[in-house]
């Protein structure tokens, strides 16, 4: 048995489980301050236990910018966020010391796009990525079947794009602006037209204005890293299916007949796609995390 944790902006999911065929439990927790949130779901790993017995491992996939780095004093630990009580926090030693099983964490949109290429849309595939589209923005980038991390792991989701001309909005990141996480994630959507993604008008000018983002977005990724496949999934892209086809038109324009690849040509339409494991694909990855820690401390591994 393994256990994944997923912790997101404004929710966490513990799971329990296998993997997508095997899913035993479920348990979905409000993501407040640090403390009480993790020690919320720490109790449910710790009834999990009780009742079944130690897991072989446990998967963290949590929200970013997260410390990585092998030997690093802070490995497992959040390095800022603007989320209150975060900035610091020890997810990895929180979540694990109580079970004192193999633990792997990564970032969210690592774990998902893991989970994508062992059980979803990216089975089989070696090169990808996987983009979330939801309250921030967020890239999991695959490359020779590995997850990508040096100084730090990727953020593609803050990257600056070409703006629209005549679209001067200063943008929602409260880091940066207008990078795409604030042109294009579900609280920029809102914080642009006062209305929540989900209510708001599919024949809303700032769907176009979205989709040109994240055409800009999948330029970037395909002239950085040539995956074979990108997946764009997350809330906002789960309230507007529709808006798939707009980001393949902008990526087509965007890179103006430069690439002359099939994927980015004819094959356009199983290019750009949607997540095979949907809402899925978070606590999945988690769960995918906790099988590659279970793996690692294996003897036969
Ligand atoms: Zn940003």
């Amino acid at each position: 048995m393994l256990v994944g944790v997923e912790l997101g902006g404004t929710k966490c999911v513990c799971i329990l489980g296998t993997g997508p065929e095997d899913i035993r439990d479920q348990v979905r927790i409000q993501t407040r301050h640090s403390e009480s949130t993790l020690a919320e779901i720490a109790a449910v790993l710790d009834s999990w236990r009780i009742q079944h017995g130690s897991p072989e491992g446990l998967g963290i996939a949590c929200f970013g910018p997260l410390d990585l780095r092998a030997g690093s004093p802070s490995f497992g630990h959040v390095l800022s966020s603007p989320k209150s009580g975060w900035e610091g926090a020890d997810v990895l030693g929180h979540l694990s010391q109580g079970l004192g099983v193999p633990a792997e964490i990564n970032t969210d949109v690592n774990a998902a796009a893991l989970a994508e290429g062992r059980w979803g849309a990216a089975r089989g595939l070696e090169d990808f990525a996987y983009v979330t589209v939801g309250t921030g923005i967020g890239v999991g980038l695959i490359v020779a079947g590995q997850t990508v991390f040096g100084c730090n792991h990727p953020e593609l989701g803050h990257v600056y794009i070409g703006r629209v001309s005549g679209d001067t909005w200063s943008g929602h990141c409260p880091y940066h602006g207008d990078c795409v996480e604030g042109l294009a994630s579900g609280p920029a959507i809102a914080a642009r037209t006062g209305v929540a993604p989900p209510d708001l008008d599919p024949a809303d000018p700032a769907w176009e204005l979205v989709a040109h983002a994240l055409g800009r977005l999948a330029h970037t990724i395909v002239l950085a890293t040539a995956p074979r496949r990108i997946l764009f999934g997350g809330g906002v892209m789960q309230g507007r299916p529709e808006l798939l086809a707009r980001v393949r038109e902008h990526l087509v324009r965007s890179l103006n007949g430069y690439l002359r690849v099939d994927e980015v040509t004819h094959g356009i339409g199983e290019y750009i796609v949607a997540p095979g494991l949907g809402a899925l694909a978070g606590p999945l990855g988690a769960l995918a995390l906790a099988a590659d820690a279970a793996q690692r401390s294996s003897p036969a591994a």
